[in-house]
């Protein structure tokens, strides 16, 4: 909840960042002290092999509002964010990348509307500057597949750069579950969002430490994580080939009638109707292999969003 007081903690993960890094810290300790707030800016170092440690060492040695963790190892970016996460002690938290892709200016207006009382406000792209095609086009119908995939309200076209409310922290912390996807954790916390836009610039230096390989891994864990579609699709396929099957049938009863009969096509149907029943089975198995997953996955049931008379933080 906002207060006139507040403190802010910037996360900001950062894996062979060295090109970048003094540049992001100026502009944004210039845009966190237009503020007027306390603040903290916690960088979390992602197992670089570069100069980024030796650079975050120095900068938390000459500004005590700078907090840097380090990583024995590149555990990755959604990792590294949830490390900042769980260390910051502000009343909200921004993640933010440190290539300034995200501009800091933005977050101003993302605390407007956190005072007004949204819970998470997530940057959303309006552009993307200095992106490969292949990049926009493929985030581009990643992001839909997952709106309509997931259950939860992921919105279209946003990445981690966001304002989080306490509350939506404190929920997404108790949630240890290993193949993170924080926009899908955020969302699923079910707390009131809302968008800033925002243009997403190029890269300030440096080049991108998000590999293939690491977005592809982001995007299974965004739809496996928050949707049990692909298991229970094939319990509907299994469905439309045993239908079409028996339509078959039927027209083929009516053609041996006038035709006469021959037994060939009486076995490939028969054949067709089992492997549709084998997907039938298997998706039977799909939806209760579900569930168990959702279970093992341990999140807690339901979140108040409201309470009087308890306690909750000192
Ligand atoms: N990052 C990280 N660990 C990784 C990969 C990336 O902490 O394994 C950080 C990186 O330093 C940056 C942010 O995540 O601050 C976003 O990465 P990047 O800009 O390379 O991704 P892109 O914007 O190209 O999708
Ligand atoms: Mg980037």
């Amino acid at each position: 909840m906002y207060r006139p007081d507040y403190k802010l903690s910037v996360v900001v993960p950062a894996y062979n960042e060295e090109a970048v890094l003094d540049l992001f810290y100026q502009k944004m300790t210039e845009v966190l002290k237009g503020f007027g707030c306390d603040y903290e800016l916690i960088f979390v170092d992602d197992g670089s092999a570069d100069a980024t440690w030796a650079k975050l060492a120095a900068l938390s040695e000459a500004d005590a509002r700078v907090v840097a963790l380090r990583f024995a190892r590149n555990f990755g970016h959604q990792t590294a964010v949830t490390a900042g996460m769980d260390a910051a002690t502000g009343d909200a938290v921004v993640v933010i990348d440190a290539d300034l892709q995200d501009p800091p200016e933005v977050i101003g207006e993302m605390i407007e509307r956190w005072k007004e009382g949204y819970d998470v406000v997530y940057g959303k792209r309006l552009k993307r500057e200095g992106e490969s095609f292949f990049k926009k086009f493929t985030a581009a119908v990643y992001y839909r597949l997952l709106h309509f995939m997931s259950a939860s309200d992921i919105p279209l076209d946003t990445g981690d750069f966001r304002l989080l409310d306490r509350r939506v922290v404190d929920a997404m912390c108790a949630m240890r579950e290993h193949n993170r996807f924080l926009r899908g954790l955020s969302a699923w916390t079910g707390f009131s969002q809302c968008a800033v836009e925002y243009v997403r610039h190029e890269r300030a230096a440096g080049s991108t430490k998000y590999t293939l390989k690491k977005m592809l891994r982001l995007a299974g864990d965004g739809i496996i994580g928050f949707s049990s579609k692909p298991l229970t699709l094939s319990f509907w396929a299994g469905c439309g080939v045993c239908s079409l099957t028996l339509c078959a049938m039927l027209a083929l009863l009516i053609v041996q009638i006038v035709r006469g009969f021959s037994l060939l096509p009486w076995v490939f149907a028969l054949l067709f109707l089992l492997i549709g029943g084998v997907f039938v089975a298997l998706g039977a198995v799909g939806a209760y292999l579900a569930r168990v997953y959702d279970e093992v996955k341990g999140r807690p049931l339901y979140l108040l969003s409201e309470e009087k008379n308890r306690s909750l933080r000192s």
